[in-house]
């Protein structure tokens, strides 16, 4: 199956991906992962990128979607994919929808965690993870740039929701509740997607 993963930072989608992949045995591609990736192994990409992730901003849509269709090249993404953190903006989206034409092939399903914005402000700044041995937070997790990656969000990445629904390729689940729960109501979705599609 290919499917993208869809919702706001702090809705839990590096954690359902890597789930959620696991289950449908295709490889979880994330865009942060990979950025993050890049800036600390001090890549030219990672330097290019890392001004923008800082400031909570959005790495420009030519440096990502050139990364993103070189990571889409490679075999393990052949039989099927789940973006985490890609596309972001509607010209990334489009870019997606060429490039996996060019292949022959087209997205299944668009999954939306959907999680409220007090939710995601107290889950972002609660936030730490493990590096070097010891629990860190993000640069990017600290309160004003969580504001403002929340803005980011509404302005440039939620109009991908009406964007998918008109593809028909959309479908939502509430994504509070503990990490079973989510997992379950995001298989059920790609189950009634899978279905669609074999009818198709
Ligand atoms: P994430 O781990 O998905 O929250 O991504 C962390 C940061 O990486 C974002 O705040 C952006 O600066 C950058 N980034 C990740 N994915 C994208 C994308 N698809 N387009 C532009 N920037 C991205």
């Amino acid at each position: 199956m290919r499917v993208v993963l869809l919702g706001p930072p702090g809705a839990g989608k590096g954690t359902q991906a890597q789930i959620i992949a696991a289950r449908l045995g295709v490889p979880a591609i994330s865009t942060g992962d990979i950025f993050r990736a890049n800036v600390s192994g001090q890549t030219e990409l990672g330097q290019k990128a890392k001004q923008y992730m800082d400031a909570g901003d959005l790495v420009p849509d030519a440096i990502t979607v050139a990364m993103v269709k070189d990571r889409l090249a490679e075999p393990d993404a052949k039989a099927g994919f789940l973006l985490d953190g890609f596309p972001r903006t509607i010209a990334q989206a489009e870019q997606l929808r060429s490039s996996l034409a060019d292949l022959g092939q087209g997205l299944d399903c668009v999954l939306e965690l959907v999680v409220d914005e007090d939710e995601l402000v107290r889950r972002l700044s609660g936030r730490r993870m493990l590096v070097d041995g010891e629990m860190v937070q993000r640069e990017d997790d600290k309160p004003e740039t969580v504001r403002h990656r929340l803005e980011v969000y509404r302005e440039q990445t939620s109009p991908l929701s009406g964007f998918y629904d008109s593809a028909g390729l959309l479908a939502q689940i509430n994504a509070i509740g503990e990490i079973e729960e989510v997992t379950g109501r995001a298989m059920e979705a790609l189950g009634a997607a899978d279905a669609g599609r074999q009818d198709a």
